[in-house]
């Protein structure tokens, strides 16, 4: 690389190795002159979820279809097609596309979802900014959706007004007791990750229905995704690959 080389680093790369965490980060595949409003964008995103290994279309639709940057602040818009997680307040993230993904697909594997070509009555727990509740929307019949934060409860009404989402009822409070009055559930989804999984949501899960959530696995050390199948005869468990959710917690702040 000779000094007038355009591709030279800007700063001299010692300093560059220092400084990682003030890199600016290249937004994902926006295409130049296409805004983030852009399908384009969105289906960038799509191909490269595909290209990771995602094979649920109906899932990968749905995913082009939601406006993942009018879910985050103003700041983190850039970075909104990225498979990353993002904050949005209150210590709480906005999970990875991959891992919304990820879960949707696996509970799609569920009988009564497999059946039917939909999740059903779907119920979220953790609600965050109402991102995976936009997604599941357009893959349910009826979606609730539990949040025990309540500004964040607040926020996720006013980003899915925007959508005119309708399908969706968002309730305020501790989803650890499921949401007994539209019980049972074809599908349950949780986006946090407790020692356990609570009573409640096997009771509320239908026959033939699925449970997909993170759980601290003590034997592994680590948080596993949890599957939770109920069939004529009872429950049974599977555990999938680690991930890192934030913490399941009890009662409201
Ligand atoms: N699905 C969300 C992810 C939010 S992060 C999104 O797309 O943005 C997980 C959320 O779970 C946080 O908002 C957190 O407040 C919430 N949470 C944690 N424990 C909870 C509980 N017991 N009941 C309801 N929500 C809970």
């Amino acid at each position: 690389m000779t000094a007038r080389d355009p591709r030279a680093p800007k700063f001299p790369l010692p300093l560059e190795r220092l400084t990682p965490a003030t890199r600016v980060r290249a937004p994902a595949a926006a295409p130049s002159g296409l805004g983030l409003d852009s399908q384009g964008v969105r289906r960038s995103m799509v191909d490269r979820l595909r290209a990771g290994g995602i094979r649920n279309e109906g899932v990968l639709a749905a995913l082009a279809d939601v406006p993942r940057h009018r879910f985050v602040d103003a700041a983190l818009v850039t970075q909104a097609y990225e498979d990353t997680s993002l904050p949005i307040g209150h210590g709480q993230t906005i999970s990875k596309p991959s891992v919304v993904a990820r879960m949707l697909e696996l509970l799609f594997e569920g009988s009564n979802a497999k059946a039917q070509g939909t999740l059903g009555r779907a119920l979220e727990i953790g609600t965050g900014c109402g991102y995976q509740a936009a997604v599941l929307a357009r893959l349910s019949k009826q979606l609730y959706s539990v949040e025990r934060l309540k500004p964040l409860h607040d926020k996720a009404r006013e980003h899915l007004a925007t959508l005119r989402e309708h399908r969706i009822r968002l309730v305020y409070g501790d989803g650890r007791h499921g949401h007994p009055p539209n019980a049972p559930y074809d599908s349950i989804i949780a986006a946090a990750g407790g020692d356990d999984l609570p009573g409640q949501w096997l009771e509320q899960l239908a026959t033939g229905g699925r449970l997909v959530a993170p759980m601290h696995d003590a034997r592994a050390g680590t948080q596993v995704l949890m599957v939770v199948d109920r069939g004529d005869d009872g429950y049974v468990h599977s555990r999938h690959e680690a991930v890192l959710f934030v913490p399941l917690k009890f009662g409201l702040d």
